[in-house]
């Protein structure tokens, strides 16, 4: 009674209600979760911690997905045993991150490793401290010091592992929904913030004042609009207040480190909504001032090519395959690539190192600081990298180009390009039957393909000079690259619909082409 009194004082004062929930513990025949959705690692992470006398539960996405009668993707587990007692109870746990400190227990080796994520219960970070996380001086570095936590010169926290009691934690999380705990072996739901109403009114709402949850950790504003996407096929609406600052509130991204915005993008359009995330940015009247790279993603969703790359992500999520993030940003940014391309050869360059100029140049326009890793970058480059070589398909380059690590990525993306008329669907069907096929088949396959020319360039009479620009008129933005395909692959037999490309050609010595370009692709990280 006297808890309720002071607790409405506070909010009264604050003008923002009480911060911390009250405990509920909700049984199976309420919230209805199927354990057989539980995974059996997540189960054993659990059981351990307890068993050593720990609290321990699976939490967050993993709960509101098992309510949702969702199959989660992964499972985060939360204890109240620190870091290094986690630890100690796995063969193979590791500590990571410096200012978010977790456990990884891994399980299983090679690419069929899995991972539980297990977290110890942080305490409630201050609204102040948070805007410190995120540059904001407004808090003095002396305040923060006073907090405990390990600071910067200019005040930006560097650690955040303050441990705290469990309604602490389900506190600083983002939505009453993505706040629950889920005990599998009692099978109790702990819920604070009404996320198990929320679950059964379709209810997306924000713990706590939502303006203030966003100024603590603007990275909610593009979380709001993931989960919005995630669920809106199940029936899920946003929350009145949550919605409404979500717009005023996007000035606060400037202050987040780009990389971090780069993450959450690829989260928006790698986890099988993207389509539904592009309706919800655009719903949102949010189309725009996220992250640049993403502004361009909206805009290019229009094109078929690049619809056509985030229906294939959303579908391959879906079916549990694996995406790339590089497959996906190589197919937003392809346009530049080939028209740089285009422009660069009509200059006078020649073919490859024109593509591989457009490339850099293009990496340097949209990109930035993002190339700078690695991987990605490198794998966006071969992929492109690789276009020009699917029309060469004689002798021994097309054996090489199928065993390219990347091949499958390259290929997948010629396909994608065949789907919306950009090159030829029989070259992408022959790709295709080639690399599925056994070396004699393929050896088969090559043959076939010469004699097809050789038959076609018996019975073709000879055009003359003049008329071939009229027979053939190629789109203005590819006449250019595939004359260079040509040119970039000069001992090719040829692919029966370019006798131009053939009769030059014909005119060069195998070999001295413009730079086959077998240099860059071949030459990437295996997956
Ligand atoms: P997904 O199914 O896409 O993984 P998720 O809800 O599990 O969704 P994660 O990014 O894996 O999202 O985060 C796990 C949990 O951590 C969330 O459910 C939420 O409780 C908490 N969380 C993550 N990021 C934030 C944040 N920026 N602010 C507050 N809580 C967060
Ligand atoms: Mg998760």
């Amino acid at each position: 009674m006297i808890k309720k009194f002071i607790d409405k004082l506070i909010a009264g004062a604050s003008g923002r209600k009480p911060r911390f929930g009250k405990r509920q513990e909700v049984g199976p025949d309420q919230h209805g979760i199927d354990p057989t959705l539980v995974d059996d690692r997540a189960l054993s992470v659990v059981h351990a911690l307890k068993e050593a006398g720990f609290e321990a539960y699976i939490v967050g996405g993993a709960v509101r997905d098992l309510l949702l009668g969702l199959r989660p993707k992964d499972f985060d587990v939360a204890t109240n045993a620190t870091p290094e007692e986690v630890k100690a109870q796995f063969r193979r746990a590791f500590i990571i991150g410096r200012r978010f400190r977790i456990v990884h227990v891994v399980f299983g080796r090679g690419r069929e490793h899995e991972v539980i994520e297990v977290s110890t219960f942080r305490a409630y970070l201050e609204a102040a401290q948070a805007e410190a996380v995120n540059g904001n001086e407004r808090t003095s570095k002396a305040e923060l010091a006073g907090m405990h936590h390990a600071v910067d010169a200019s005040g930006r926290v560097l650690r955040d592992n303050v441990w705290g009691p469990q309604e602490e934690d389900a506190a600083r999380r983002d939505f009453t929904i993505n706040a629950m705990y889920y005990d599998p072996e009692t099978r109790i739901v702990v819920d604070y913030h009404g996320g198990i109403a929320d679950a059964k009114k379709r209810l997306l709402r924000m713990i706590g004042d939502p303006p203030t949850r966003y100024r603590e950790d603007p990275v909610r504003i593009i979380r709001a609009v993931r989960f919005a996407a995630k669920l809106a096929g199940l029936g899920f609406k946003f929350d009145p207040k949550t919605r409404t600052p979500l717009h005023p509130s996007l000035p606060l991204l400037a202050e987040v480190p780009q990389s971090r915005l780069f993450d959450e993008m690829l989260k928006l359009l790698q986890t099988g909504h993207s389509l539904a995330t592009i309706e919800q940015l655009k719903h949102l009247g949010m189309a725009s001032g996220i992250y640049p790279l993403l502004d361009l993603v909206v805009e290019r969703a229009e094109q078929p090519f690049v619809r056509a790359a985030l229906q294939d992500t959303d579908r391959r999520v879906n079916e549990d395959k694996p995406v790339a993030p590089s497959f996906l940003l190589a197919c937003v940014l392809w346009a530049d690539v080939r028209d740089g391309w285009a422009q660069r050869i009509a200059h006078k360059e020649h073919p490859f190192p024109a593509l591989q100029n457009a490339i850099d140049e293009v990496f340097d326009a949209r990109i930035g600081d993002i190339s700078g890793r690695g991987r990605l970058g490198s794998d966006m480059r071969e992929i492109w990298m690789m276009q020009p070589r699917f029309e060469k398909r004689s002798g021994h380059t097309p054996f090489s180009l199928a065993e390219q690590p990347r091949f499958r990525a390259g290929f997948d993306f010629m396909r994608l390009r065949a789907d919306v008329g950009e090159v030829d669907v029989t070259l992408a069907d022959w790709w295709q039957e080639f690399s599925q096929a056994s070396d004699a088949v393929r050896e088969d396959l090559v043959e076939a393909l010469r004699d097809e020319m050789h038959r076609q360039r018996r019975t073709r009479a000879p055009r003359k000079r003049g008329e071939e620009g009229a027979a053939e008129a190629p789109e203005p933005r590819e006449r250019t690259p595939r004359a260079a395909e040509g040119a970039a692959a000069p001992a090719e037999a040829g692919d029966g619909e370019a006798p131009r490309k053939r009769r030059r050609r014909r005119r060069k010595p195998a070999g001295q082409g413009a730079g086959a370009p077998s240099e860059g692709s071949g030459t990437g990280p295996a997956e």
